[in-house]
């Protein structure tokens, strides 16, 4: 399709923002997704799954809505990753999540065999890809992920202690 309509010469074309498919790109996607769980009232942690620079998945948490546990966005990315490419190996797969992959999620990834994990916010308290426990990288599993961390970490960051601090403050206001 040709861009004439929209461009009327090349200076028009040279003034269009050049858009980077990098972590950061893939990382403002999960934000989105993010964003979305924080209207819905949940947790506010999104992930996306990129294979071969292609978005297959987007998933955001939906701990209260499903009342289920394990619906954290990472494991609600790996099964809808597992379908769009009707395959439980996902292999070339890399999932960006806003926070640190949990115990389960960290888990998850192991035994889906995704090649990477980028994340936002890192989680010394309860992180499995390195911040509390290094499942990601235990030599004893049967497959090692490779983890880039920090990547829009003050944004991951921002959106999760906004969400608390309002849970917070309506607690207050019930009292
Ligand atoms: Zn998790």
């Amino acid at each position: 399709m040709s861009l004439d309509f929209i461009f009327n010469d090349e200076e028009d074309i040279d003034d269009f923002p050049v858009i980077k498919f990098d972590d950061e790109y893939y990382m403002r996607m999960a934000l989105r997704q993010a964003e979305i769980a924080e209207s819905n009232g949940e947790v506010p942690i999104g992930a996306v799954a990129v294979k071969e620079g292609r978005i297959i998945a987007r998933a955001y948490n939906q701990v209260e809505m499903l009342k289920d546990a394990t619906a954290h966005a990472e494991i609600l990315a790996i099964t809808q990753a597992e379908a769009a490419i009707e395959n439980w190996r996902l292999e070339g797969v890399t999932i960006y999540v806003t926070k640190e992959p949990c115990a389960m999620c960290a888990g998850a990834m192991v035994n889906c065999r995704v090649d990477r994990v980028v994340f936002g916010l890192p989680d010394p308290r309860s992180g499995g890809a390195g911040g509390a426990l290094d499942i990601t990288g235990f030599p004893g599993m049967l497959h090692q992920v490779e983890v880039t961390g920090g990547v829009l970490e003050a944004e991951s960051r921002e959106i999760i202690q906004r969400f608390f601090k309002n849970v917070r403050e309506s607690r207050k206001n019930e009292k």
